[in-house]
């Protein structure tokens, strides 16, 4: 091993996790692994997730990877195809498309497919990213319905603001008046609406961010009781430690310097292996199991951290970046992101392993 620093991903709390979730709603449920599993590796960890009704994601290779792995259940596109000549590897793997566009309709309607293809009608709620306007959605789903390349339609919507208590009202007025005497399943909630808005559930959640222990709302607090656990854990080691007088700075720019002697820790682990830049002084992590806080500039490829409350720490003493122990929830809120973002950006140079 080159360097110290390595990602572990816990297979057991993403089981857990989905088994928590199952127990908070009757829905079916899509296991979003988009992203390569939000950063958790998807080919080594799929298998945690194998008590799902389906996998949803955004690119093809994540879909056709599980299709070749031997998953037979559904396989959904969040965004579906971005271009027609993908549609023959949608068919030849059975992959269930969001259709959000009129040149998608038409080129579901020009392609020559070897069976229907299940499709998710995206209405735009709100976002206003992806989605037909909710006055269109009625004649956009007559027109699918005729289509011999269309099997089941599922009515979909994502919500925009489903981290506040009253974040989902208007949407959901809006979708009730749009999906008005359309039949089909109906998909909406994802990780917050399924844990705060049961009214959301419908026929399908899709639950991401929370299957791997990290909260929809940027707060740890807000899930910490629900029995879900922080599903990677970044772990690395001091390689050097440096005593500092007053006045002696840290690090590029010389951001930080010390009021009175400090020891500080170098630690294996900086902005390339996808820990955030522009992280202040004293953004947690912990050393030999203390908290404590990052000083100075985070480096490409190391960081400082204050010794000060774990004397007894040496060279080799292990750090954690985030995970079991310290969510990465607190680290990314000290950074002003979400912990979405730094899982996602875990740099493929990083080590992983399963455990
Ligand atoms: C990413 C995504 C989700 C999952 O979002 P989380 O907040 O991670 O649960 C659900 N639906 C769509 C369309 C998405 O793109």
């Amino acid at each position: 091993m080159a360097r110290p620093i390595i990602a572990e991903i816990h297979l057991d709390a993403l089981r857990s996790n989905l088994e928590t979730l199952r127990g908070r709603t009757a829905a079916k449920m899509w296991a979003v692994v988009k992203a390569n599993a939000y950063g958790h590796r998807l080919a080594e960890m799929a298998a945690a997730f194998s008590k799902t009704d389906g996998y949803a994601m955004l690119d093809l290779e994540e879909a056709i990877l599980l299709r070749e792995n031997g998953w037979q259940g559904p396989l959904l596109l969040l965004e579906g195809f971005f271009y027609a000549d993908e549609l023959p590897l949608l068919d030849k793997y059975r992959l269930t498309t969001c259709v959000h566009s009129d040149w998608q309709i038409e080129a579901l309607a020009q392609a020559k497919l070897n069976a229907p293809l299940n499709i998710y009608l995206k209405a735009n709620s709100g976002m206003n990213r992806l989605g037909f306007a909710p006055e269109r959605v009625n004649a956009v789903w007559h027109r699918l319905r005729e289509l011999v390349n269309v099997a089941e339609i599922t009515l979909m919507s994502h919500f925009a603001r489903a981290e506040n208590p009253d974040g989902v009202t208007q949407a959901v007025q809006t979708m009730e008046r749009a999906w008005e005497g359309l039949s089909g399943p109906r998909s909406m909630a994802n990780s917050a609406a399924t844990l705060w808005h049961p009214q959301t559930h419908h026929d399908w959640v899709r639950t991401g961010v929370v299957l791997y222990g990290v909260s929809p709302s940027g707060r740890w607090q807000d899930i910490a009781d629900s029995g879900l656990r922080p599903a990677m854990t970044l772990r690395s080691e001091l390689i050097a430690i440096q005593h500092l007088k007053a006045g002696d700075s840290v690090g590029y720019g010389g951001r930080y310097s010390a009021s009175g002697p400090q020891r500080i820790g170098i630690v294996a682990c900086g902005y390339a292996d996808g820990y955030p830049r522009v992280a202040p002084d004293g953004t947690p992590v912990l050393v030999n199991g203390v908290r404590t806080g990052t000083v100075g500039m985070i480096s490409m490829d190391m960081m400082a951290v204050d010794l000060t409350p774990c004397p007894q720490a040496q060279i080799g003493a292990p750090v954690e970046l985030w995970g079991q122990n310290l969510p990465v929830d607190d680290v990314a809120s000290a950074a002003g992101t979400v912990g979405y973002e730094l899982v996602c950006a875990l740099a493929p140079r990083v080590t992983s392993v399963t455990v």
